[in-house]
């Protein structure tokens, strides 16, 4: 029986601004099995980022988690002190960030950084153990030795990712998220960066939940593909059915919209823009770009059902 390791309900984050709360993650709920990849896809300003930083618990202010739960392994985080969930944070669900230029200390080599990381969650270490663990680390991430004692800024894009994985790993975490973790990097570099994830992945027997805005690259990697709209979740089913019998109306036109060989040269869009966060249209906040809505679309807000097994989906065509 697969086990969930990670279990989001009703995830509620607004950010408060003068002109309002902006809705950001709108009563999201999903789960992520063990050892499974999960992708949540959207285009920016949907919200996926938002739910990978609230799953951490890493929201700012102006932002807030109004509501909701996240079970990591039995346990609500949401209801634990700071301080227990700063020990969960990297020991049992760990963040591999968008901009490993942003995430990484520019003024303390890798070393330190890794080393920082593992004392920092009580792990005691001789000299010799810390360069032994943070040789493995690099290791493991396809990384040479000799990077342990380089600053950031020596380092390629590319390299400073897979340096962003060796911390993100380092306390063998349950479960991974990774936001963007190849959006400035080419397209090769974005492929062994991949690769590498994948690997640590299936080496920690971890579960991947992967944040991203290209919808053909996250369904390479992961084994379900969710998409949100507008702060809310519309549609979760596993990558061999969303690209053959997608069921919302926005993932069909996402869908559409990839680039695909037979349609070489045609570009089909989505008409319209994704609506403002802070002033969503009532009902399906997708009803103004929906070619298929129906006139209820307009007033009620679909429920987020199982519409076949295994795929979840909130239209009030379903
Ligand atoms: Fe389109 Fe209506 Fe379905 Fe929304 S609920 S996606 S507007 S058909």
């Amino acid at each position: 029986m697969t086990t969930d390791v990670l279990r989001v309900r009703g995830l509620v984050v607004h950010y408060h601004t003068a002109l309002g709360a902006v809705k950001a993650a709108d009563n999201v709920s999903f789960t992520l099995k063990a050892e499974e990849r999960l992708g949540l896809v959207g285009e920016s300003g949907s919200g996926k980022s938002t739910m990978a930083l609230a799953i951490l618990r890493m929201i700012k202010p102006p932002g807030r988690i109004e509501a909701g739960e996240v079970w990591l392994e039995g346990i609500n985080v949401m209801t634990l002190p700071e301080e227990e969930m700063r020990q969960v944070r990297l020991a049992r669900i760990a963040m591999i960030p968008q901009g490993s230029m942003n995430s990484l200390n520019p003024v303390m080599r890798i070393k330190a950084q890794i080393v920082d990381a593992l004392t920092d969650h009580g792990v005691q270490l001789s000299a010799r153990q810390a360069e032994e663990r943070v040789r493995d680390l690099l290791q493991s991430v396809g990384l040479k030795p000799q990077v342990a004692g380089m600053y950031p800024h020596e380092l390629s894009g590319g390299m400073k990712q897979r340096a962003c994985i060796a911390i993100a790993i380092s306390l063998r975490p349950k479960v991974i998220i990774a936001d963007e973790p190849t959006s400035a990097l080419d397209v090769v570099v974005q492929k062994q960066v991949m690769e590498t994830l994948a690997r640590v992945q299936k080496e920690l027997e971890a579960s991947v939940l992967l944040v991203g805005h290209d919808m053909g690259l996250v369904a390479q990697f992961v084994d379900r593909l969710g998409v949100m709209y507008a702060g809310k979740l519309v549609e979760v089913s596993p990558v061999r059915d969303i690209f053959t019998k997608p069921l919302h109306p926005y993932t069909q036109m996402l869908i559409a919209s990839l680039p695909s060989l037979e349609h070489k040269g045609t570009f089909r869009g989505i008409p319209g823009l994704a609506p403002l966060l802070r002033d969503l249209p009532p009902g399906c906040a997708f009803h103004p770009r929906c070619p298929q809505a129906l006139d209820r679309c307009r007033t009620e807000a679909p429920q987020f059902k199982e519409a076949r097994p295994d795929s979840w989906a909130a239209c009030h065509l379903l």
